[in-house]
């Protein structure tokens, strides 16, 4: 930063996909960083090379509960992400969801911090409009098997606009479309770390429905690089900003490209599709490209080739 002031971090969800992503990030821009999991899905060996670290700090920590920190920048990812784990879990979900954003946002208020959520793409639900814009308010089940994850995120996101327009606490808004990489987790369930694991097993590729349903994927680096420009943006840029890859392609193209990455002896299997799963999701960035001077740099096919090395490398040992 060149001012001689440190700056300090708090991510909640640090030991998670994306949060640890986010912490080597903050560290690497000289951030003292916080990391606050729970452990639901989160995995020590996401930031176990951060731990000898001095601007690095690890607490066993749910935010349901509330916390007391000196922070100046709260980036509230802890929650599950994974369909599989959420609706393991729905109540705590809605709880982490909505009583983890109560929580952080009063530690915002009291520490001064700004506060950056990480909402997603879920709250446009299965969506009518095509790419989605910021301006879309969605088409979401309010009770269906998702909506504590969907409803959840949607209720966040009011709150946070409710403490900036009640107490003007500085707050971002983040829409994150599907994000992929190096540590997901191998059972967390979502398509890209189901599909690698199941070829590099040879076994069946599991596409749900026919395949021709619809997801943009944007690689983990591209992403942790917008989160922390939305960090940085001026007070009065709030959002909500959609950030994702909007290199759209059906599940059964993505079940073919991993196919070809990873070779192997895998046959696809079609199996039912989830209730209420978005047949389509394309995310307009065109807010994201002007107020961030973002836009995500690599393409779907170099990102599935360093995930496949990971999971290769974790699965096999080489
Ligand atoms: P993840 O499951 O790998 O990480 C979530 C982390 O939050 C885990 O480490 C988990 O242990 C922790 N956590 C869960 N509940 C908690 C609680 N009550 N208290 C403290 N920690 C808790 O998922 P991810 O993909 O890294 O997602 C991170 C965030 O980004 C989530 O908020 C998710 O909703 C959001 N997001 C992710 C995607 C994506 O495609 N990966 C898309 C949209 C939004
Ligand atoms: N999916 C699939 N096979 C799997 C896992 C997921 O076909 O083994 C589908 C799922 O039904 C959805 C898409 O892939 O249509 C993306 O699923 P994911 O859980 O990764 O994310 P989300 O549905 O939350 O976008």
């Amino acid at each position: 930063m060149g001012t001689g002031v440190i700056v300090k971090a708090l991510v909640t969800g640090g030991a998670g996909f994306i949060g640890s992503h986010l912490c080597d990030l903050l560290l690497a821009k000289d951030r003292q960083v916080i990391c606050a999991d729970n452990f639901y899905t989160g995995s020590e060996e996401n930031i176990r090379h951060l731990l000898g670290n001095p601007n690095f700090e690890l607490l066993r920590h749910d935010i349901t509960v509330p916390l007391e920190v000196e922070t100046d920048e709260i980036f509230n990812l802890a929650c599950p992400a994974s369909p599989v784990h959420y609706q393991r879990i729905p109540i705590e979900t809605t709880r982490t969801c909505v009583y983890g954003a109560i929580n952080m946002l009063d530690l915002a208020c009291a520490s001064g911090a700004r506060i950056l959520q990480a909402s997603t793409s879920e709250v446009y639900g299965d969506p009518q409009v095509h790419p989605q814009t910021e301006a879309y308010w969605g088409h979401v089940n309010p009770i269906g098997p998702r909506s504590c994850y969907d409803e959840g995120k949607r209720c966040a996101e009011a709150l946070f606009f409710d403490y900036w327009r009640q107490s003007k606490l500085p707050i971002k808004v983040l829409r994150i479309f599907n994000t992929y990489g190096p540590r997901m987790h191998p059972s967390d369930g979502r398509v890209v770390s189901n599909f690698i694991v199941q070829a590099l097993r040879n076994d069946p590729i599991t596409i749900y429905g026919d395949g021709s349903h619809t997801r943009s994927f944007c690689y983990v680096d591209d992403l942790v690089d917008a989160m922390v420009r939305m960090m940085a943006t001026p007070d009065d840029f709030v959002g909500p900003l959609n950030v994702g890859n909007p290199s759209e392609v059906t599940i059964l193209e993505l079940a073919e490209l991993v196919l070809g990455i990873v070779g192997g002896k895998s046959k696809i299997e079609f199996k039912p599709l989830p209730q209420d799963d978005p047949q389509q999701r394309q995310p307009d960035i065109d807010l994201a490209r002007s107020t961030l001077d973002w836009s995500p740099r690599v393409a779907l096919e170099d990102g599935l080739g360093e995930t496949v090395r990971y999971f290769r490398r974790l699965i096999n040992g080489n």
